[in-house]
C-alpha cells in the first residue's frame, strides 16, 4: 500500500507546513526509530517513551569515563560532581513545570514520589479521611492511593472516591469537581488527579480545582505524567501543594528516567512536616557530618532519600537542554499547530471517533481515538505504514503528535494511512 503518492496534495500541503512553521522541527536532535521499508518512523508514541535525544549518549558517557578516570573521586572532581550532580536538573525542571528552584527536585519513579507525597500530605483525620481521584485514573496512582489507605487502616472501598463523567460524556467537568468538592469537601484529605488524563488525553482546569480542594480544606497533588513537558504549567502561582511526573514521556529522559516532584514553596521549609527521611534530604551543610539527627534542607531536596543514580539523570538533563532551549510556551504554540492540524485530518474519516476535548485549550499534543480494533489497528499502522502509535484496552488507540520531532508531514502519513486502513 502506498500512502505517499508523490502527487498527493495533502502531502505537499504539510511538507509547506513543516517549511513555514516559526519553530522549525528538532528532529534531527533525535534518534527516530526506522519504519519497515526502511525510512524514517512516524512516530506518535512520545506520551508513552520518547525518542532519545542525540545528546543522552554522550553525557552518559562522560559520568562513564569519570568512573572508570576517578572512582570515588568523581563525587567531588568529576566534570559534573555527583554530590551535586541533582541539582544541574532542578533549575531546568522547575522551569519546565513553572515553579520555584527550590520547590523541585528530580528524584526517583513517579509512583515512588507520589508515595513519598502521601506520606507527608495524606493525614486522614476524623471525618476528612477521603482522597479524590478520577474514576479513568492510571492503574499505579489507584494502586498508589488504595494502599495509603489500608496503611493508615482505612478501607480503600470507602476512603477513595472516583470521580465519573457525567453519563454519556468522556471528559470530566470542571464545575462538576469543584461542585463535589463545595458538597463533600469537609470530608475530603487529598485530591489527587491527573493533570492530563492519560487515556482520553483531557487536560485539566488545574488552577481551579486546586482553589476549590484547598478552599475545601484539602490537600491538593497533581500527577503531571502526560502533562509535563506537554503544556505549560504554573505550579508555584496556582498554588498546588505538590505535584510529581515521570521524565520518560515528553520529556524523553529514557526508559524508567529519573522522576520529578513538586512541593510548594509553603511546605518546603516546613520542618515539622512529616516525612520519610535519607541523607540526601539532609541539609547538604551538615550531611556528612554523619550526625544522628535529620535536618531537613530547606528545599523539595529534603524529600531525596538517596543519593541519585547519575547515569540515569544524564538522559534527562540531556532532555531538559532541549526544552529550556525552545521554552514551553513555543513548544506549546507548534504542539496546538500540529494537533489541530491532525485533529482536522482526523474528523474526516469515517469509522473513528476521537474522545479528546475539541477544544485546543483543554487537551495537550494526545489525540485518543476509540475505533473497533485497537491493538490490531495499531499493529497495521506500524507494519503497513510506519506509523506507531499504541492501544490501550479495549478499544482506544492514542496518537501523540510530540512538537519537538513529529510534523505535519507524521501527521499527514498517520492520517492517510488511517483512513486507508479503516475504510
Ligand atoms: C506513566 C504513568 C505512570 C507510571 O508510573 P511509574 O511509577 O513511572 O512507572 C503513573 N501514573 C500516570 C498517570 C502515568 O501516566
Amino acid at each position: 500500500m502506498d500512502f505517499l503518492p508523490s502527487e498527493d496534495p495533502g502531502a505537499a500541503e504539510a511538507r509547506r507546513l513543516d517549511e513555514t512553521d516559526p519553530l522549525p522541527t528538532l528532529r534531527a536532535e533525535f534518534h527516530v526509530p526506522a519504519a519497515p521499508d526502511g525510512g524514517e518512523a512516524a512516530y506518535f508514541a512520545g506520551n508513552s517513551l520518547g525518542l532519545q535525544p542525540r545528546a543522552a549518549a554522550q553525557l552518559v558517557n562522560e559520568e562513564l569515563l569519570d568512573w572508570a578516570r576517578l572512582a570515588v573521586e568523581g563525587h567531588h572532581h568529576g566534570r559534573r560532581p555527583w554530590v551535586g550532580y541533582h541539582e544541574l536538573l532542578r533549575e531546568p525542571a522547575a522551569r519546565l513545570v513553572g515553579a520555584l528552584p527550590h520547590e523541585v527536585v528530580a528524584m526517583n519513579s513517579l509512583t515512588v514520589n507520589l508515595h513519598l507525597m502521601m506520606a507527608t500530605f495524606y493525614r486522614p483525620a476524623g471525618d476528612r479521611t477521603r482522597i479524590l481521584i478520577e474514576d479513568s485514573a492510571f492503574p499505579s496512582d489507584s494502586y498508589a492511593v488504595g494502599s495509603q489507605a489500608v496503611h493508615h487502616g482505612l478501607d480503600p472501598a470507602e476512603t477513595v472516591v472516583r470521580l465519573r463523567p457525567r453519563p454519556g460524556e468522556e471528559h470530566l467537568r470542571t464545575e462538576d469537581v469543584v461542585g463535589r468538592l463545595e458538597r463533600e469537601g469537609d470530608r475530603v484529605a487529598l485530591v489527587l488527579l491527573g493533570g492530563v488524563n492519560y487515556l482520553t488525553g483531557q487536560l485539566m482546569d488545574i488552577p481551579t480545582i486546586t482553589k476549590a480542594g484547598r478552599a475545601a480544606g484539602a490537600v491538593v497533588g497533581w500527577d503531571l505524567a502526560h502533562a509535563a513537558g506537554n503544556v505549560p504549567l504554573r505550579l508555584h502561582d496556582w498554588d498546588v501543594d505538590f505535584a510529581a511526573w515521570c521524565s520518560y514521556k515528553y520529556l524523553n529522559g529514557g526508559p524508567g528516567a529519573v522522576a520529578g516532584c513538586f512541593v510548594h514553596e509553603r511546605h518546603v521549609r516546613d520542618a515539622s512536616l512529616p516525612r520519610l527521611s535519607g541523607w540526601w534530604g539532609n541539609d547538604p551543610a551538615t550531611r556528612f557530618a554523619m550526625a544522628p539527627d535529620f535536618v531537613p534542607v530547606a528545599s523539595a531536596d529534603s524529600w531525596q532519600l538517596s543519593n541519585p543514580p547519575i547515569l540515569a539523570m544524564a538522559p534527562v538533563l540531556a532532555s531538559l537542554r532541549i526544552f529550556d532551549r525552545v521554552g514551553m510556551d513555543a513548544l506549546r504554540a507548534k504542539s496546538r499547530r500540529l494537533t489541530g492540524y491532525l485533529a482536522d485530518r482526523l474528523a474526516g474519516i469515517d469509522g473513528l471517533e476521537v474522545i479528546t476535548p475539541s477544544d485546543p485549550a483543554w487537551r495537550g499534543c494526545q489525540l485518543s481515538i476509540r475505533v473497533a480494533d485497537a491493538a490490531g489497528l495499531v499493529r497495521r499502522l506500524a507494519d503497513e505504514a510506519g506509523v506507531i502509535a499504541d492501544a490501550r484496552e479495549p478499544d482506544v488507540v492514542r496518537l501523540a503528535p510530540a512538537p519537538l520531532y513529529c510534523t505535519f508531514a507524521d501527521c499527514h502519513r498517520a492520517a492517510e494511512a488511517l483512513a486507508a486502513l479503516l475504510r
